[in-house]
């Protein structure tokens, strides 16, 4: 598999991976490769939910005229292939320790900012009538032992008093009564504004979106290599022709190749997460597990893992996989995932996967997202830590505001670039290392 941290080339026109969403979606886009030298106001880099976005702003808000090339096909990266969870966040830091690092201030500004992700989601759901499969609202964040469980009441109660955000907490009791029959869940808190999507139908929707605009979107162009001309602007290098643009946007995020833009490939670390998709419950298995409605469900470990259920009945099962590229097909990761799934409803005993796959996602050295001008023209947006979905779309809506000179709220991702990684060449091994605590830390802490 394609490897961001050690692989210069990307790929070229590269069919979608397998998986559950190829099968349940109808992928009807209608784009080919650049063959011609072209000219554009602004060109994007990377089909995504960020790069379609920013580019149905620019496009349809400031009637501009846009350019995205995508190396193999819209949404073939994160936003084809992710679990479908709509979160309100992103990066690795919740309210309370934004609050601790920035003051309760800015934390209420992220949460504004992360509720206006979840408002844009739907939006864009709506104006482009989007069929994504939405599923009615709600996460639990599910405790998975009892200590984690002793801090969930205060969390709730947190989240209500400093945000009036309707957090609900729910104990043990009631998660069983109401939700599942999980052995290894303790207590939850309910986020109520969160809902599970189809996300390859939703970024196919952004890219119909985007086209119906007077977007140019061109699959199957990888930007190769590109320079400065003296007059500032960009000369851009495809497999089959260059494009000159005045402004750069980079949406490549955790699929960025390995010198496309090193400033960029220092403070991201590509972090492989891997999905199962099980075979449909039957009415007997969804009695027992007691999996009768479609929260998304997250737990609170240190490698966290995430499941849903999906309108066909079938169980989304995901968590952290593989460290290097090579290494994602290997069998032992998705027996890893069935054995968890298994230990927490042990009534799925004889439940068979029918569908393995993984993706790259960005994690950044402070755990927070950026939304830059990184030099003169070149803008970029990256480093969600694997909580992109709504804020991706936010992200590409804020670059399009950038780019036009529009001054962004006071965060503090908006107002910094992403922070390299000490001793970059290490960053693997850093995160073996991480995964060997965090192992530690769920078993026995
Ligand atoms: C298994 C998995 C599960 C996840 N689940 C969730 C979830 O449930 N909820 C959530 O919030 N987040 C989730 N995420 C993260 C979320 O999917 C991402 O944060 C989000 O999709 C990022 O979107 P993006 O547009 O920034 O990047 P991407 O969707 O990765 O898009 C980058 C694009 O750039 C293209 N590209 C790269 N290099 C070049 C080049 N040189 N030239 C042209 N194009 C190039 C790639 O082909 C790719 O299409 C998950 C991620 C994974 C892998």
């Amino acid at each position: 598999m394609y490897d961001p941290l050690t692989d210069t080339e990307i790929g070229t026109n590269l069919a979608y991976p397998s998986s559950y969403w190829v099968d349940h979606t109808a992928t009807a886009i209608q784009t080919a490769p650049l063959q011609h030298d072209l000219s554009s106001d602004i060109v994007v880099i990377g089909a995504g939910y960020t790069g379609l976005s920013c580019a149905y702003q620019l496009a349809k808000r400031f009637k501009r005229e846009v350019t995205v090339l995508e190396a193999n096909q819209a949404g073939w990266g994160c936003s084809g292939r992710n679990a479908g969870f709509v979160l309100r966040g992103s990066g690795r830091l919740g309210l309370a320790q934004l609050t601790q690092r920035f003051g309760l201030d800015s934390a209420r500004l992220f949460h504004q900012e992360y509720g206006a992700a979840i408002a844009q989601v739907k939006h864009m759901i709506a104006d482009g009538n989007i069929a994504c499969d939405s599923q009615p609202a709600g996460y639990l964040k599910v405790a998975h032992n009892t200590s984690a469980a002793a801090e969930l009441p205060a969390q709730a109660a947190f989240l209500q008093r400093q945000f009036g955000y309707q957090a609900e907490y729910l104990s043990e009791s009631q998660l069983k009564n109401d939700y599942m029959h999980n052995a290894r869940a303790y207590a939850a808190v309910k986020f109520p504004d969160c809902f599970g999507v189809n996300p390859l139908a939703l970024a196919q929707g952004y890219a119909t979106m985007a086209q119906q605009s007077g977007v140019q979107l061109y699959t199957g162009s990888p930007l190769l290599s590109w320079q400065r001309s003296a007059d500032g602007s960009f000369v851009l290098q495809t497999p089959q022709a260059s494009v000159r643009c005045k402004q750069l946007v980079l949406a490549t995020n955790g699929y960025t190749p390995k010198g496309l833009y090193p400033a960029f490939n220092r403070a991201c670390l590509p972090v492989l997460s891997s999905i199962i998709v099980t075979q449909p419950l039957t009415p007997e298995q969804l009695e027992q597990s007691g999996l009768q409605h479609t929260q998304l469900v997250m737990d609170t470990r240190a490698l966290k893992y995430y499941y849903r259920k999906l309108p066909d009945n079938r169980i989304l099962f995901g968590g952290r996989s593989a460290v290097y590229g090579k290494d994602a097909e290997k069998a032992v990761y998705p027996a890893r995932l069935l054995s968890a799934l298994k230990a927490c409803f042990p009534m799925l005993a004889e439940l068979r996967v029918e569908y393995h796959w993984s993706g790259w996602v960005a994690v950044s050295y402070d755990d927070l997202p950026r939304v830059c001008e990184a030099e003169p023209g070149l803008f970029y947006a990256g480093g969600y830590c694997g909580s992109g979905l709504s804020f991706s779309t936010q992200a590409g809506v804020r670059l399009a505001e950038l780019a036009m000179g529009i001054e962004l709220p006071p965060l503090p991702i908006y107002q910094s670039r992403l922070v390299p990684f000490p001793l970059p060449a290490f960053r693997r091994l850093g995160q073996q290392g991480y995964y060997q605590w965090g192992r530690f830390k769920d078993r026995f802490l």
